[in-house]
């Protein structure tokens, strides 16, 4: 089975943690495993750069995991603590003038299409972000490495492009254009063609309350996050994995995500070398005496899987 490696970005539930305002034990801890950003994963698969969900804090995210260029972005589902960055996007046209490649469902697409009716509009404002919309379901799909000979539609329709690293716009074409695309590894030209083996993703269906979403399995890891049910048949798809991410957002019943307990059932259920939680409020404890507690939990249930908080800048390999 090939391996991946994961870095949660976040691994907060929607407010973050600390909630702005809140002074709760959570919230005034000073370890920083509790500052927790909107969730989000970074995952390094078969030589590709694959980012999950691009929330509120995506910015923040991608500048201090000194990410920039990204093969394929997938989207778990629509709700704005996983698509609220969206705009910004724009930086990967910018700096890396390329395409974003975005995969998700139907339901998402048209939800981004609502949110965000400019990128998708016919006649587009230069520099407003460029998508490239690759449309999933709970079948496993292939994710290409950027094809890096994709020219942003903008520049063709306006013949202009950013000039880096200025940011001021030049005509396409004009002498001092050329000089840079020579020496830019990055450019149309020097790059044309390049377009490797892809590599296997496995979609898992997940409910979200009422609300179809989606995980994903990444050879020996799987990325669950918003969801309050697994419907049957994917736990085949969770089988043999070293690492499983769950969310769970509090101790008592909630109408879309696990409650703590039924987090820990799940775990048992997939029977993962380690199961990460996140998605996480600041009802639980901070993560040193949560941590300690999941572990007594653990050994009491009889858990095949070691079950522990996950934090941001976490990396799992
Ligand atoms: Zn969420
Ligand atoms: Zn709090
Ligand atoms: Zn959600």
């Amino acid at each position: 089975m090939m391996k991946a490696r994961l870095t949660f970005l976040g691994t907060g539930t929607s407010l973050g943690v600390p909630i702005v305002g809140c002074d709760c034990r959570t919230c005034s801890s000073t370890d920083p495993r509790d500052k927790r950003l909107r969730a989000s994963a970074f995952v390094e698969y078969g030589g590709l750069k694959i980012l999950v969900d691009v929330g509120p804090d995506y910015r923040t995210q991608m500048l201090s995991a000194g990410l920039c260029s990204i093969d394929a972005i997938l989207f778990t589902h629509d709700h704005k603590d996983h698509t609220g960055g969206f705009d910004d996007l724009r930086a990967i046209n910018y700096v890396g003038r390329q395409v974003a490649e975005i995969w998700c469902e139907d339901i998402v697409l048209q939800s981004l299409k609502q949110a965000y009716s400019y990128i998708f509009a016919d006649d587009k404002y230069p520099g407003v972000s460029e998508v490239s919309i690759h449309l999933i379901d709970e079948n496993p799909f292939i994710v290409y490495p950027l094809d890096r000979s994709r020219r942003l539609e903008w520049e063709r329709n306006t013949g202009y492009r950013y000039l880096l690293p200025s940011g001021e716009l030049v005509p396409v074409g004009n002498p001092l254009d050329k000089a840079e695309r020579a020496d830019d590894p990055l450019f149309e030209g020097n790059c044309r063609g390049i377009r490797g083996n892809g590599v296997e993703i496995i979609p898992i269906r997940g409910i979200h309350g009422q609300l179809p979403v989606l995980g994903f399995r990444f050879g020996n890891i799987a990325y669950i996050t918003d969801m309050s049910a697994i419907p049957e048949k994917e736990y085949e798809k969770l089988k043999n994995l070293d690492h499983v991410t769950i969310n769970t957002v509090s101790y008592r019943h909630h109408h879309s995500h696990f409650s703590l307990d039924e987090a820990l059932e799940v775990a048992a259920r997939i029977g993962a070398g380690h199961t990460w939680l996140t998605h996480l409020s600041h009802s639980f404890p901070p993560h040193e005496e949560f941590s300690k507690e999941l572990k007594s939990l653990c050994k009491e249930r009889r858990i095949p899987s070691v079950v522990l908080p996950a934090y941001d800048g976490l990396i799992l390999e």
